[in-house]
C-alpha cells in the first residue's frame, strides 16, 4: 500500500517538538516586539527541530500567531509545514542552519544596532560581552532584504560570530536555543547602546579593548553562571 501522503496544511502533522518549539518561536517573536527590539512585523525567528525550520510566516503580526499557523520549511526552502507564506528572510536563516550548528536564529531591526550599521564596518569592542559573540561584530555590506546577496553577506560577516549587523538593516544572531539566539541579540543591541552613548560626549574617545582582553572574556564566559 502506498505510503499516507502527509498534507502540509494538516496541523495534524506537527508532532509534539515542533508543536513546542512553535509554542516557543512565537513568545521570542512577541518578546522582540514588546522588548523593542523591532516594530510591527520587523524581523524574524527560526528555530530547527531535526531537519525542519519553523519560522515566522511574513508580514503577519505576531499578536495573531496560534498553535495551528506552524509554518516550517526543510533545509533548502521547500514548505513542508503550514500554508502561510515562510518570512522573506529564508535565505539568511536557511544560511545560518546550513553552515553552522545553529539551532535558532532571531533577526531585528533593534534601533541602537541599526545606527551603528551605518557608521562603522565593525562594532568597536566597547565591552567585555564581545566575547560572548566570537569577537568584535562584523557588519555585513548592504544588500537588498531577503535576497541571496543579503544572505551571502551575512554568512561573511559572521565568520567565527555568533552574530552581525547588517548595514542599514538590523542584527542576525543564532545559538544553540531560542533564549540564546534572543540574549546575543539584546546584549549585541544594549553593546550598540553602550557605544553610541560613550562616543557622544564631545572632545572624548571611549576606550577599548584588545582582541587578547576580549578573547579572555570569551574564555571566562564559558564557565560563567551556574554549573549544568
Ligand atoms: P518578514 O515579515 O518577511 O519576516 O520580513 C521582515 C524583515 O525583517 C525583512 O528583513
Ligand atoms: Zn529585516
Amino acid at each position: 500500500m502506498a505510503e499516507e501522503r502527509r498534507d502540509p496544511r494538516d496541523v495534524r502533522g506537527v508532532g509534539a517538538e515542533e508543536a513546542d518549539a512553535w509554542r516557543e518561536l512565537v513568545d521570542t517573536a512577541r518578546r522582540t516586539v514588546s522588548d523593542g527590539l523591532v516594530v510591527g512585523t520587523s524581523g524574524n525567528v527560526s528555530v530547527r527541530v531535526a531537519d525542519t525550520v519553523l519560522v515566522t510566516p511574513s508580514g503577519v503580526p505576531y499578536d495573531r500567531l496560534t498553535p495551528d499557523d506552524v509554518t516550517g520549511v526543510d533545509l533548502d526552502g521547500r514548505q513542508v509545514l503550514g500554508s502561510l507564506v515562510p518570512t522573506s528572510e529564508l535565505p539568511m536563516h536557511l544560511a545560518v542552519y546550513r553552515s553552522t550548528d545553529a539551532r535558532a536564529v532571531v533577526h531585528t531591526h533593534a534601533v541602537h544596532a541599526t545606527a551603528v550599521s551605518t557608521l562603522v564596518p565593525e562594532l568597536p569592542a566597547i565591552h567585555y560581552m564581545t566575547g560572548a559573540l566570537g569577537g568584535a561584530v562584523r557588519v555585513a555590506p548592504y544588500a537588498t532584504y531577503g535576497t541571496d546577496e543579503l544572505a551571502e553577506n551575512m554568512l561573511h560577516a559572521l565568520a567565527d560570530r555568533s552574530a552581525c549587523l547588517l548595514q542599514n538593516h538590523g542584527t542576525i544572531a543564532y545559538g544553540t536555543t531560542l533564549a540564546q539566539a534572543y540574549d546575543r541579540t539584546a546584549q549585541l543591541e544594549w553593546m550598540c547602546h553602550l557605544w553610541l552613548t560613550a562616543r557622544a560626549l564631545p572632545g572624548l574617545t571611549p576606550t577599548l579593548l584588545t582582541e587578547e582582553q576580549v578573547a579572555e572574556a570569551g574564555e571566562r564566559l564559558r564557565g560563567y553562571g551556574q554549573r549544568p
